[in-house]
């Protein structure tokens, strides 16, 4: 494929000393050229060197800047394209001026994603493995980032491929039937679609069984702290985000920024919602009154309830309990150090199955048992089983499910003996729809929508 030649900052813009702006494409080491003067020119330059120089203003003949210049020549790149890197020390005004440079001489200005997208289209990567990228920059945690470098290492594709391979040899072992009727085996054809069929629908429950983990890990659990004024809510948020290092996230909000705050917990990123309100409003239970309130508990993934060691269960907190029935509750008791005035029998049976913990987070104490209880509950404590392939992205899990559903059709049919070429036409469509996943015949409009999500310069 040809394109023009694009341009952008590919570092985290003000940060760090090193800035880097990228080009790709056919005239990228030309354009590159006019804006470089060092030992020789860099179309002279072995591919997959740095080579030390300065970037000139060819206008003015100043010098804007020192620089380290990685000429990679294609195919063995990112895109697959021709890749010049410089990299500039300045700020971010002389990152800048370099980039404008490349643009004055012939660059066009990047999109975001559009490198990435270049890769796909290019054939290096396929729209799973672009989508891992788009996740990978996202990851919240390391092990996020297991699952996200996991499909952009193709790990999903192969198991993808697997898959199609199998229903791919059913419609040539039909097609053979359909073609040559003397060579008939019904029978046998109807056993071997059936087998394969029930392979294929049970590795897609198996890829489907990992969707929620995979949510989790990609997205962070939404967490809620709730609880009478004075029990701790503050203290419990505080030591989360004190022992584990907090991310703060800006999210674009239609009318405002919200601030979400991610803390690290084993691995799992929690995202404490409405932090903000925890601390500003002590009042949580007035809130709870509140319809927004609810609106958040509802969407929460997790409750913590958090209660008074020292104090008697009031009806306040009893209609704490029946405000997240059905939800995934932790009920946290706080301030062992203080004399017990609360009934933990009767707290217990309020409970009911969900964990119970007690701490004293004066202390420091019992919050270790509390992550701890956090990571059964949604990791069944096996937050180590690394070597899973998880499935974390929603329209992956939503192609999962019509592939596994119009393969139970096929089953369907094949017992209630259907003509086989009829059969046939589900097991293409499951075909089809798995490959949507890696980005074979999926429309141009969801590509632009998918690499839009992109920051600048990847
Ligand atoms: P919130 O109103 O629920 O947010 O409660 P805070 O976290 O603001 O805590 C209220 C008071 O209880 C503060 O003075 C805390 O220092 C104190 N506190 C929190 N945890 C403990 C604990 O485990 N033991 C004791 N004795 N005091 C605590
Ligand atoms: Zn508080």
């Amino acid at each position: 494929m040809e394109f023009d030649t694009i341009a952008a900052i590919s570092t985290a813009l003000g940060e760090g000393a090193i800035g880097i702006v990228r080009l790709s494409g056919d005239d990228a080491i030309l354009i590159a050229d006019q804006l470089y003067k060092g030992k020789e020119p860099l179309s002279q330059v072995p591919s997959h060197t740095i080579v030390y120089g300065h970037i000139i203003d060819l206008a003015s003949n100043e010098r804007v800047e020192e620089a380290m210049v990685s000429v990679m020549r294609a195919p063995k790149t990112f895109t697959r394209e021709d890749v010049v890197e410089i990299n500039c020390h300045g700020g971010l005004l002389s990152v800048n001026r370099v980039l404008k440079l490349a643009l004055r001489h012939g660059a066009r200005l990047a999109e975001p994603g559009e490198f990435t997208k270049r890769a796909f289209l290019n054939g290096r990567i396929d729209l799973s493995q672009a989508e891992g990228v788009i996740d990978l920059i996202r990851a919240k945690t390391d092990r996020a980032m297991n699952v996200a470098l996991n499909q952009v290492d193709g790990r999903l594709s192969k198991k993808l491929a697997t898959l199609r391979q199998a229903l791919l040899e059913t419609v040539a072992h039909v097609e053979v039937n359909i073609d040559y009727p003397e060579y008939d085996a019904e029978v046998m054809t109807h056993r071997i679609l059936q087998e394969k069929a029930i392979f294929v629908i049970e590795e897609i429950d198996q890829l489907l069984g990992t969707a929620a983990q995979g949510k989790i890990l990609r997205e962070g659990i939404s967490t809620v702290i709730i609880g009478r004024p004075n029990v701790g809510k503050s203290s419990l948020l505080n030591s989360l985000v004190h022992e584990n290092k907090a991310i703060v996230t800006d999210v674009a909000g239609t009318t405002r920024d919200i601030i979400e705050e991610y803390v690290n917990v084993k691995g799992i990123p929690l995202r404490l919602v409405d932090t903000a309100g925890i601390r500003e409003t002590e009042d949580l239970v007035e809130r709870i009154g509140v319809e927004r309130s609810r609106e958040v508990l509802k969407k929460a993934d997790l409750i913590l309830l958090v209660l008074n060691y020292g104090e008697e269960l009031s009806p306040e907190d009893e209609a704490l309990f029946e405000a997240v029935e059905k939800m995934n509750v932790i009920v946290i008791v706080n301030k062992t150090d203080i004399e017990k005035k609360i009934d933990l029998e009767k707290v217990k049976s309020l409970a009911r199955s969900n964990p119970l913990v007690t701490t004293s987070l004066l202390h420091d104490e019992g919050v270790e048992q509390l992550e701890q209880a956090i990571a059964d509950l949604f990791f069944e404590g096996e937050i180590e089983g690394a070597d899973v392939t998880y499935v974390s992205n929603t329209r992956h899990i939503a192609l999962l499910e019509q592939a596994k559903a119009t393969i139970q059709d096929a089953v369907a049919a094949i017992e209630m003996d259907v003509p086989i070429d009829l059969i046939q036409i589900d097991v293409t469509r499951t075909w089809e729809l798995l490959g949507e996943i890696i980005g074979d015949s999926v429309q141009e409009s969801l590509i632009d929508q998918l690499f839009s999500q992109f920051c600048l310069g990847k």
